[in-house]
């Protein structure tokens, strides 16, 4: 009798937190189901109210008709790309127009910019941008430096870039080339640390100096021949920051769509780290200086 009195108690220890639990359970409303997307950008009805993101595999040959495979994006699909910054003045211009139109975009940063202004990578973060590396010092003539050499310099520049963006968001496992000036030994290099080069499918010009009406119309010619792509623009260009809005306006209405390129989304890009975030570094000079006569960046 005792034994079975025993076994009673035992039992109800046992039954009653899991029916106090399934009580709790039944009396908890569900969580609330995710709202759907807008289907158009708020504030700003001409624009969809997302932009879709297009996962791109790792590839050893990278990505970007320019020089490599062209970047399998749909049809008529953008997916733009802001190199140079982060920049005070065109960094947080450009996110306010792209914000307008509830645009996503990769930024290729250069890490010794990233280090001096780690709140504007931030904001593109946290804004739902793509963040990536453009090198620590934007050596445009990369490709003929030392293998070790050229190591440390994108081991750097991703080392500045993921110290900015630690506890905010991830970091693109991309990089593209100063100058789009690669070489096969490094693309291999970055290859085996899992980071995949980024060219494009063509660029504004902008970085030549031109006028604001002639990135305008260079870019709607280049992307009607291209039907879309990877594009390369420079936030860090007065010029480019003053048509951008138009030049938006314009593809959109003309029915190009956009896209935010990734890979391995919450994932940092992995490999060594050997650099040093702070100090050394030579100046970083602007896609100028990659021997077709442009300027230094003026800042
Ligand atoms: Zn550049």
């Amino acid at each position: 009798m005792r034994f079975w009195l025993f076994l009673l108690i035992c039992l109800a220890g046992v039954l009653a937190p899991v029916e106090l639990a399934r009580r709790r359970a039944a009396a908890d409303p569900p969580p609330p189901a995710e709202p759907p997307p807008p289907k158009t950008c708020p504030g700003n009805a001409d624009w969809p109210g997302v932009t879709p993101t297009v996962r791109l595999e790792p590839r050893p040959g990278g990505y970007g008709g320019i020089q490599y495979r062209r970047t399998p994006l749909p049809p008529r699909t953008i997916a733009l790309t802001f190199d140079d910054g982060p920049d005070p003045r065109g960094s947080p211009a450009a996110l306010r127009i792209l914000e307008a139109r509830c645009l996503k975009a990769t930024f290729f940063y250069v890490g010794y910019y990233v280090s001096l202004r780690p709140d504007l990578v931030q904001d593109a973060i946290r804004q739902g941008h793509g963040v990536a590396s453009h090198s620590w010092s934007h050596p445009t003539q990369l490709r003929y430096w030392s293998l070790p050499a050229a190591r440390a310099e994108v081991d750097h520049g991703f080392l500045a870039l993921r110290s900015a963006a630690a506890g905010v968001g991830p970091v693109e496992p991309f990089f593209r080339f100063p100058g789009l000036n690669d070489s096969p030994a490094i693309r291999a290099w970055l290859s085996d640390q899992g980071i995949t080069a980024i060219s494009a499918e063509a660029g504004t010009d902008d970085w030549r100096g031109i006028s604001s009406q002639a990135i305008y119309q260079r870019t709607l010619a280049y992307m009607e021949q291209e039907g879309g792509g990877v594009l390369i623009l420079h936030e860090t260009r007065p010029n480019m920051i003053a048509v951008l809005p138009q030049l938006l306006d314009e593809l959109n209405r003309r029915g190009f769509r956009f896209v935010r390129i990734s890979a391995n989304e919450g994932q940092p890009p992995p490999g060594p780290v050997s650099a040093r975030v702070a100090g050394g570094g030579a100046q970083p000079r602007g896609e100028g200086a990659a021997g077709a006569g442009g300027t230094a960046l003026n800042r």
